[in-house]
């Protein structure tokens, strides 16, 4: 198929379903300017940090409770690169497809708060977000801003709780801790109810709570579209395959999309 063909049947495949599921990677926050990095650690690629720790080490939940001011020297840097980010199309267009198709689904990966940014509805972000911030020992929430003031200057770290004194740490998943619950419970309610239509976008896909899911709703028949300028693990078992950056093959199913309400 060629890159029309491709396109004009996504969004084919995306106005005739009646409820869809998007599967969001680090790839669909490249578009925003952010490292595509594998999990929370990749902008460390390989490298040990200056503690001698693997990046996968510093951002455990082990090293956390030992050196919790190593764990955040790391969150904070993520963070700091993350909160200047802005959405780009792709998050953006999801929401416009949330207007036509209310029962869509956003499974996301990232922590980088950019689908809520983008205004998007019936999210799941299954790693937390890094801005969600709160009190240890209180659950006090702790403001973003302070941590990551505009002067982009670091912290105290580990911040502390102005009522009580506990350590402050974000809602995300560390390398070492469960994903939470709650999160997963809601995304296998929203498998259970198989949604006629997935999009992967920007996903390595390596993950066994997504390559499985995506297995088998390729066996009971779901569609599936991945959007992807890579190869990832579960592109040979999807029914379109777009190789383009997020953004990119977002805008161009969109403008197909609002072709064919016009026509
Ligand atoms: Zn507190």
């Amino acid at each position: 198929m060629n890159t029309d063909t491709i396109i004009k049947t996504a969004a084919d495949l995306i106005s005739k379903a009646k409820s869809i599921l998007f599967i969001t990677g680090a790839g669909i926050s490249a578009d925003s300017g952010l490292p595509t990095y594998r999990g929370l650690g990749g902008l460390y690629d390989g490298k040990l940090t200056d503690e001698g720790y693997s990046i996968e080490e510093a951002l455990s939940s082990d090293v956390m409770s030992i050196r919790p001011d190593i764990t955040w020297k790391y969150l904070w840097q993520i963070g700091s690169h993350c909160i200047k980010a802005e959405p780009n199309s792709a998050h953006l267009i999801i929401s416009k497809i949330q207007e036509i198709k209310p029962d869509t689904w956003v499974l996301t990966q990232n922590i980088d708060s950019l689908h809520k940014k983008a205004g998007n509805k019936n999210l799941i972000e299954i790693h937390g977000d890094a801005f969600e911030l709160s009190c240890t020992k209180c659950r006090s929430a702790f403001d973003a801003l302070v941590l990551f003031p505009e002067s982009g200057k670091m912290p105290q770290l580990p911040p502390k709780c102005a009522k009580c004194g506990g350590m402050i740490r974000p809602n995300v998943v560390l390398f070492g801790e469960m994903l939470p619950e709650k999160a997963i419970k809601l995304y296998y309610r929203v498998l259970e109810s198989r949604p006629e239509l997935i999009i992967s976008i920007g996903t390595s896909g390596m993950f066994p709570y997504i390559t499985g899911p995506i297995q088998e709703a390729r066996k009971a028949g779901q569609r599936i579209i991945e959007i992807n300028p890579c190869f990832s693990s579960i592109t040979d078992i999807v029914d379109i395959y777009i190789p383009m950056p997020a953004a990119k093959a977002m805008k161009a199913v969109w403008e197909e999309l609002t072709l064919n309400t016009k026509s």
